[in-house]
């Protein structure tokens, strides 16, 4: 059966790199990441669609009714944080393969055929642990990023991730199919949909995000023999920058903004030795852009205060910035709707983290569907929904996938005149 097939995958792919704690760590590139690529292919070619892979390690499944047609596209990702969580993207992937080859079974029996074919997506490095931005793939596939500046970002070891996707064989050379339109679903990460009693989120717009990268530059001296007063130690002082990475949250209204420094590395790192350079990346978020620029000013401020009083060189620099995107009123009325008949409770909601579908959706209309997460904690191993939830949520990808390919959301007539059944 339909349902009881994809969680029987669901739950087989939360095997790859699986943790000790119900978790995940399948890293982009990583040995882990490979598997459950090769999990993916592996699927596709059983089922009878054509596995592609472009040249940042996107991999698309085509299921091609008409020759020359364009393609509704529909994915999420399969790598994840290190000590992720199992529904992180993985759940989109394998709600899309399903949904996928629910609506291709349909077409199969039915006499006519839709306008649009239809592709599942994996994304390469959506989540970004390894390799900085995230977003990677589809923000490459959306002509956001450079793929090939993307292929020469490096990881914290100097792997680039040309050579990461080499070595696990998936620097692919395919051309990319021309998408139409695109869907998503993917866990809330939030707490909203649970507190509310609500089966489904359909995302109107993303948060306004900025990430900060800060460089303080102390002086390397001896732990022991230093005097205090001769110290110029970087680590206390990026102490402090965490500190008030924290505490501009308290400026704003209650959840109007939130921030972390998620990311720190110093030098040298050894037990005996005053740290001389210390690296942090400060990510702050809000749903209102004036909130982030005031913020970040204040932030700048006393970064510069604590530089004189430390006597100590602070270099910050603005990066990743990604402003407010909303996501179409007629894909949110086609997802609203095709929840009406699949009986599904909905409300709109904003999303807060960045995904696939932000990116995509620059370049087509996207749609983005949430389902509940438990306590809405994310990119950790106690991230959880409920098997429930997700087959609801597969149900209803399965009814927007069908209004997709259908022409609901584009007109068909940009579909090519000469399409003939392939
Ligand atoms: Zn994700």
């Amino acid at each position: 059966m339909f349902a009881a097939d994809f969680l029987t995958d669901f739950h087989l792919v939360a095997t790859i790199g699986a943790t000790p704690h119900n978790g995940v760590d399948r890293q982009a590139a990583t040995v882990d990441d490979a598997t459950s690529r090769a999990w993916f292919s592996n699927w596709v070619t059983d089922a009878g669609y054509t596995l592609k892979v472009d040249g940042i390690g996107n991999m698309f499944a085509l299921i091609e009714w008409t020759a020359g047609a364009p393609f509704v596209l529909v994915g999420s990702h399969l790598d994840s944080q290190p000590l992720g969580g199992r529904f992180d993207g993985a759940y989109g992937v394998l709600a899309a393969l399903h949904a996928a080859k629910n609506v291709d079974e349909q077409v199969r029996a039915s006499p006519t055929v839709p306008p649009f074919n239809l592709a599942v997506v994996n994304w390469f490095n959506e989540e970004g642990g390894r390799f900085a931005p995230s977003i990677m793939g589809s923000s490459v596939f959306a002509n956001i990023f450079d793929q090939e500046s993307m292929l020469d970002t490096t990881d914290l070891a100097g792997v680039s991730v040309r050579a990461a996707l080499n070595d696990i064989g998936y620097l692919g050379t395919d051309p990319r199919p021309t998408a139409v339109s695109y869907a998503e679903i993917h866990i809330e990460q939030g707490r909203i949909l649970e507190r509310e009693g609500i089966a489904i989120g359909v995302v109107d717009r993303s948060w306004y995000t900025q990430k900060l990268d800060i460089e303080v530059l102390g002086e390397q001296s001896h732990t022991g023999a230093t005097a205090m007063a001769d110290r110029h130690d970087a680590l206390v002082a990026a102490a402090k920058i965490i500190l008030l990475v924290q505490d501009v949250t308290n400026e704003f209204a209650a959840e109007a903004i939130v921030s972390s420094v998620g990311q720190l590395t110093l030098q040298p790192n050894s037990p005996i030795v005053v740290a001389r350079r210390v690296k942090l990346v400060a990510d702050l978020r809000s749903g209102d852009p004036q909130i982030v620029h005031t913020a970040r000013a204040i932030l700048l401020e006393k970064i510069a205060a604590l530089a004189v009083e430390h006597d100590i060189q602070i270099n910050v620099t603005d990066f990743d910035i990604r402003p407010i995107r909303y996501f179409p009123e007629n894909g949110m009325h086609l997802a609203e709707a095709a929840a009406v008949r699949a009986g599904l409770s909905t409300r709109r909601i904003q999303t807060m983290a960045g995904h696939d579908s932000v990116a995509m959706n620059t370049i087509v209309p996207s749609i983005m569907l949430f389902v509940p997460s438990v306590d809405g904690v994310s990119h950790c191993e106690r991230e959880f929904t409920t098997d429930a939830d997700m087959v609801a949520g597969l149900a209803l990808l399965t009814e927007v996938t069908t209004d997709l390919v259908n022409g609901a959301l584009v007109e068909p007539a940009l579909a090519s005149e000469s399409s003939t059944r392939a």
